[in-house]
């Protein structure tokens, strides 16, 4: 679907996949206007196909546009998009368990001109993959490195819309981490260096004592998903849950003495995936005996049965896909 000023968003259609050509000075390449999401469509036991969160995604979709000059979408078309892609072939949502389809919906500026502005011409695309389980072996804990020489996104900047330009900026500070043996890395504010923000490409959560904590939506951490959803669980189950600023001292001296019990990402990816260690500044905490926590467990296996249609969907988040 392509948007021209004047006209708005037209063409909605289903493509064969196909190269896209662009000619050089299409602003996108130059001015970095892209946006997207990532979702997954999942094949339930009695064969049909279900979309997680589809209206939440759709959202977000737009809330990240708007942070980027770009025209929204109508967002009953954004998830009318979804599940045309995912009908135009159904076969190729995977049906062993664990798998699923990976919806990318993306939003670049496409008009041709040299120039700082907004664009005037934009092409929306959806391109899905199917995906395998995450986690070969059982949910395994990783080894997170937090850093105080990189930033991530700053107040008033980027950090909540899902755009190419952030994951960019984390690319130099993720190789690092990753040479040092590290999966991810742990981002903390760009002004005091010292308030946990999020992982690489997940939420961050942990549990201290008997409280739940996970740093607020103050703009500088992506609204995610699986942290809303995960967020809601706790709640439905009677847990104690903060969404408040943590610093990264905080945990260390919960780490060190004993009451840090749990810690976790949360992504579309791995739904929810233990942290074992955290380093930071040359000291390394071990979380929960380098374990998955039961916590982490629990919350993990509930997301993944409402996903596959397991358990019942108290909040009515999967969306059925009326395949021809
Ligand atoms: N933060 C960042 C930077 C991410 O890339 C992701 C993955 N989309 C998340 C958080 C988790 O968001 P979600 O649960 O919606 O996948």
């Amino acid at each position: 679907m392509e948007y021209d000023e004047g006209q708005g968003w037209h063409d909605p259609r289903v493509v064969p996949y196909a190269p896209m050509q662009m000619d050089p000075a299409t602003s996108v390449l130059h001015y970095g206007q892209a946006v997207f999401d990532g979702l997954k469509a999942f094949r339930q036991a009695d064969g049909s196909i279900k979309i997680f969160r589809a209206e939440r995604h759709a959202r977000r979709l737009n809330k990240s546009c708007r942070a980027l000059c770009i025209p929204e979408m109508d967002e009953e078309l954004i998830r009318r998009s979804f599940e045309a892609i995912v009908a135009a072939d159904h076969e190729w949502v995977p049906r062993a368990l664990g798998t699923s389809l990976y919806i990318r919906p993306t939003v670049v500026a496409t008009e041709v001109m040299l120039g700082v502005h907004p664009a005037h011409r934009y092409t929306y695309f959806v391109i899905c993959s199917p995906v395998g389980s995450y986690y070969k072996e059982g949910v395994k804990p990783v080894r997170i490195l937090a850093t105080d020489t990189h930033v991530r996104a700053v107040q008033g900047g980027l950090g909540e819309a899902k755009t190419a330009a952030n994951y960019a900026a984390s690319l130099s500070a993720q190789q690092e981490a990753e040479r040092a043996g590290y999966t991810q890395v742990l981002w903390l504010d760009g002004v005091e260096r010292k308030w946990i923000d999020e992982v690489g490409t997940m939420n961050i959560m942990m549990k201290i004592g008997d409280e739940v904590i996970t740093p607020p939506l103050a703009g500088t951490i992506l609204d995610g998903v699986t942290r809303a959803s995960t967020l809601q669980l706790m709640r439905d189950w009677g847990l104690k849950v903060s969404e408040r600023k943590v610093s990264i001292d905080e945990v260390m001296a919960a780490g060190r003495d004993g009451t840090l019990e749990e810690m976790w990402g949360t992504g579309t990816a791995a739904v929810v995936s233990p942290v074992g260690e955290l380093a930071y500044k040359g000291e390394t905490i071990t979380i929960g005996g380098g374990k998955t926590g039961p916590l982490t467990q629990k919350l993990y296996d509930a997301i993944v049965a409402i996903q596959y249609g397991k358990s019942n969907d108290p909040h009515g988040w999967m969306t059925e896909v009326k395949v021809p």
